[in-house]
């Protein structure tokens, strides 16, 4: 069959006009972008097991003849149910499927196929729901099946079909890992383990598999810093010298007392930038640690030398707040605020510009630039984040973040950056008080919202969606607003804010819940990072376990920002047991440190979802957890520059690293 990595997906049968679109939207178009969406999960149907010997849980393939089949309305009326005698040769059994009555017409008496299902007793022992194939196919059944995420009216029956014949192309897949380390490591080469991460052989080889897909990632990771860092370490740069005394009076001129914490980061910034490397730092702290005015001191600094600074944010709400923040401390100095709708100029050689990626994107020119300093790190790209430092003489970077990554991990993925943390709150801060609100309890919970809100205190409230929709069920900012607005808080002003409405408008909302002229904010995620406004001391969260863990935390980071007693409810729709656990971990601990423990363990190695909400870089398979494996990385991408700082023996690879960088995170 002539199919090529290049080809489009069109190319395959069944996948006509509606599939190509719906591949289209989970980004697929071409054969090797089919071969690179790798599942999210597998489920075994490689066991076959005697009838007498099931029981209910079971994972079989059961291969026979349907005897006997039809289909009728439940009581309730709403489902139809088909059922069907199943013959093996060694006894029978019923299988029940729900809402499928063609099943009826293709699945004649009298014909061989093999069902993979879950045995299950409620209804007596029976097969649920299986998939079916002729005897011997064994691409739905009689193996370790591969389950991908879906997207319109695609199938899984039709995806999981063209994926299987799209592995005819990976013939065509140049392995780009040295050889060298596919030995040492007993790595399969690329075409195999792209095979058996879809159809895998057998548990061993499908982790196998996995681990050789996610050290490629990894590798290449490490291989791209590698190129920032060398290119880095040979600019010169603003040397910009401490001015102690200077530094002493901006701090005491601050509303506050400094954390030690926030002194010692301090001092630690404001001595990397007197260097004539190009500082490379990365200031981890919790939410609400205290960040921004860490970075306002290094920004002093710099300013009162007669230098620039770049300050960029992830968000127009974000960038707009610590531009009235900035604004503020650095009273003495220009600052300005770039982004998409946004343009408050300034002039001068020494300025500072707070933006969003419009600042990137416009490749304006700050003049005598000396400083970058990158707000929630994770959001941005790793292309983005250098794209300002790509000038000379370079500016010092520091980043920050409030992804709590233990310093060995952050240093084997970002190579040798250097790092600050943060790790004690300000004074007099009482952790966020969390509970999971039933049903029942949910007439006092606003009761007592009621009475704080009376004090003058103000309340976010947090949904998982704008617009109502029928499929997820679940509380829109729209449902809420009504609700809202007629019952439980009607005395009081609300608005609502999320990500459809204009610019202006948002602004404009969010001005006045930061200014207190309204009590009640119900919004969307975008609140969710860097959002200060420390009157605001509750937070309800509606279809809570809607959220993953991390994100919870950020939420739950708008609220607890001054002395004041805050609270954080959490209202699920239902619960499973794993997002049960979630909220559980919520109730129990307010450090993100083991909120992103309990958050990797839940979630498990191997899956695709939750990397840009964690703050790992977007990868397919890699997660935080592979520790041994970025060591691995890291180990191995030293040594081979080492030898062959410039690829010149690996061509391949050289290409490879080339093109990936060209193409990460640019929009
Ligand atoms: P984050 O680390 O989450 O970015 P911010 O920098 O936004 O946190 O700070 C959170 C809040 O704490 C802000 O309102 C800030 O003014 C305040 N704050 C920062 N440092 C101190 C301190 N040492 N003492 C008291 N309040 C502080
Ligand atoms: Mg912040």
């Amino acid at each position: 069959m002539g199919l090529h990595l290049n080809s489009s997906v069109a190319e395959l049968p069944g996948i006509g006009g509606k599939a190509e679109k719906d591949l289209k939207n989970l980004g697929i178009i071409s054969i090797r972008d089919l071969l690179w969406y790798v599942p999210f999960r597998y489920d075994d149907y490689s066991l076959s097991k005697p009838i007498n010997e099931l029981r209910s849980g079971d994972q079989v393939t059961l291969t026979g003849e349907v005897t006997s089949i039809h289909s009728r309305l439940a009581k309730n009326k709403k489902v139809t149910i088909t059922e069907a005698e199943f013959e093996t040769g060694e006894g029978s059994i019923k299988v029940i499927w729900f809402n499928q009555p063609y099943l009826e017409k293709q699945l004649k008496p009298g014909r061989r196929i093999s069902l993979a299902g879950r045995i299950d007793h409620r209804f007596g022992m029976s097969l649920m729901n299986p998939i079916y194939e002729p005897e011997g196919k064994q691409i739905h059944t009689g193996r370790i099946v591969p389950v991908y995420g879906l997207s319109g009216s695609l199938t899984m029956r039709r995806l999981r079909a063209a994926i299987h014949t799209a592995l005819n192309a990976t013939d065509e897949m140049d392995d780009w890992i040295p050889k060298d380390i596919l030995d040492k490591e007993s790595f399969p080469v690329l075409s195999d383990a792209i095979a058996n991460v879809h159809f895998p052989e057998s548990q061993e080889v499908l982790n196998r598999s996995i681990e050789r897909i996610k050290f490629g990632e990894l590798f290449l990771h490490q291989l791209m810093f590698a190129e920032i860092r060398e290119d880095r370490k040979k600019r010169s740069t603003h040397s910009i010298a401490t001015d102690e005394s200077y530094l002493k009076q901006f701090v005491a001129q601050l509303p506050f007392e400094l954390t030690k914490a926030q002194r010692v980061s301090a001092w630690e910034i404001v001595q990397d930038i007197s260097s004539v490397i190009p500082m490379n730092r990365l200031l981890e702290g919790d939410v609400g640690s205290g960040k921004t005015v860490v970075a306002a001191i290094a920004a002093a600094q710099v300013l009162k030398h007669g230098h620039s600074v770049a300050y960029l944010a992830p968000t127009e709400i974000l960038a707009e707040q610590q531009y009235e923040v900035l604004s503020d401390t650095l009273k003495d100095f220009s600052v300005g605020l770039r982004t998409r709708t946004q343009k408050e100029d300034v002039k001068g050689s020494s300025v500072c510009i707070v933006g969003t990626h419009a600042l990137l994107q416009e490749g304006i020119k700050i003049p005598n630039l000396a400083l970058v300093i990158v707000d929630e790190q994770h959001r941005f790209g790793v292309k983005q984040r250098h794209a300002l430092l790509e000038r000379d003489p370079a500016p010092h970077l520091l980043s920050m973040t409030a992804t709590p990554i233990p310093r060995s991990l952050a240093l084997s993925l970002y190579g040798d950056l250097d790092l600050s943390i943060l790790n004690e709150l300000p004074k007099g801060r009482k952790p966020v008080a969390t509970a999971i609100v039933e049903k029942s309890h949910q007439p006092g919970m606003w009761s007592h919202i009621k009475s704080q809100i009376s004090y003058g205190r103000q309340l976010f409230v947090i949904c998982p969606l704008i617009d109502p929709s029928d499929k997820l069920g679940s509380k829109s900012v729209t449902d809420a607003e009504k609700e809202l607005k007629s019952g439980s808080l009607k005395e009081f002003s609300i608005e609502v804010l999320h990500g459809k409405l204009k610019t202006e408008e948002k602004q404009e909302r969010m001005k006045s819940f930061q200014k207190g002229k309204t009590d009640v904010l119900i919004s969307t995620t975008v609140v969710e990072v860097g959002v200060d406004i420390p009157n605001a001391s509750t937070m309800v969260i509606l279809g809570a376990e809607r959220f993953g863990l991390a994100q919870l935390h950020q939420l739950r980071g708008r609220v607890g920002r001054s002395d004041v007693q805050s609270y954080c409810y959490l209202l699920p729709d239902t619960l499973s047991s794993i997002s049960e656990k979630r909220l559980k971990a919520m109730v129990e601990t307010t450090d993100g440190f083991k909120l992103a423990e309990v958050d990797l363990e839940l979630r498990g190695p191997g899956n695709i979802f939750g990397n840009s909400q964690s703050g790992f870089p977007d990868f397919r398979l890699a997660t935080v957890a592979d520790v041994e494996l970025m060591k691995k990385a890291h180990d191995w991408s030293d040594l081979i520059l080492k030898d062959d700082p410039e690829l010149e023996n690996n061509p391949l690879l050289r290409q490879k690293v080339k093109t990936d960088f060209a193409s990460v995170h640019l929009e």
